[in-house]
């Protein structure tokens, strides 16, 4: 079982989107450090509580709580449930994401706004409940943000999506410089082609697999324990002047995969 940063014992940790993929696996690896962990979800509480009880088998603690992370309510709710259950907060993981697929002259208003609302706004709101926290208890805390490999590659018919990534890189860049006197640690994550439910459909096309696969210079799709690794580290002391930076956890897919042959 894996363990590697002893100052994230019972440390207290807030997961958005915590009931599946990424989310879980962020989840787990912090009950494998020991931590207390807030496993929210949106609408899969048997997910959610799968996560929790990997949490507890691991050596840590657990609670699920249902919120939404586009409402200001839902990510206080996660907040008071880590200071009701736990006594503080720590680490605050902006996880919970979606996208949706269209050709964007056809992308109607409803479907741009449901991304930005959780992409882009969760993040700003589950940030500014947590800085909020750490400012008045003058605590060095730590945030971060699950962003993309889109936060840099354009990716078409994916707009709402790229345009909420690229707007989380700069918004964590920003709070990062904005909290660092404070000694808050603002990171993101950018995330490859990770094996996860949101990319179900498509990995279940061989077609589509391979063409994936195919624009990773490691040859192969990441397990969400190996970004689950990255949180880790950004979460702990290890990290200790890191901010406001974005970790690629991608196979290289961001070092353009077309000249992986040296043609060019
Ligand atoms: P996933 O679909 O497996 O999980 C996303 C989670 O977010 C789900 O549990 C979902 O219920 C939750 N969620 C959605 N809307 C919510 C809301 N309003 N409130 C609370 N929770 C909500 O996706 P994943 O692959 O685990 O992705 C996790 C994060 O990593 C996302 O931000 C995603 O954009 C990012 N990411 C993933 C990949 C990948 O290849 N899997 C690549 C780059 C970035």
């Amino acid at each position: 079982m894996k363990k590697m940063y002893d100052d994230l014992k019972e440390k207290v940790a807030v997961v958005t989107g915590g009931s599946k993929g990424i989310g879980s696996a962020i989840a787990k690896r912090f009950g494998q450090e020991k931590m207390k962990v807030v496993i929210n979800y949106n609408s899969d509480q048997a997910g959610a509580q799968k996560a929790a009880d990997e949490v507890i088998e691991a050596g840590g603690n657990a609670i699920i709580v249902q919120a939404d992370v586009a409402t200001e309510q839902g990510v206080q709710e996660l907040l008071t449930a880590a200071i009701n259950n736990y006594g503080d907060l720590d680490v605050w993981v902006n996880n919970a994401g979606l996208e949706i697929k269209s050709p964007t002259h056809e992308l109607s208003l409803e479907d741009w706004n449901k991304v930005i609302a959780v992409d882009q706004t969760g993040v700003f709101l589950g940030s500014k409940t947590a800085l909020a926290y750490f400012k008045k208890q003058q605590k060095k805390g730590n945030i971060i943000n699950l962003s993309s490999v889109h936060e840099r590659i354009p990716w078409p018919t994916f707009a709402s999506y790229a345009a909420a990534k690229g707007g989380v890189k700069l918004f964590t860049q920003t709070i990062a410089m904005e909290y660092a006197k404070d000694g808050i640690r603002v990171n993101a994550i950018g995330p490859g082609a990770i094996n996860t439910p949101i990319n179900a459909e498509k990995f279940a096309d061989k077609a589509q697999y391979d063409q994936t696969v195919n624009m990773v210079p490691m040859d192969r799709i990441g397990d969400p324990e190996e970004v689950a690794a990255g949180a880790a580290w950004l979460a702990s002391n290890e990290s200790s002047y890191v901010t406001g930076i974005t970790l690629f956890i991608d196979g290289g897919m961001t070092l353009y995969p077309a000249f992986k042959d040296g043609q060019g």
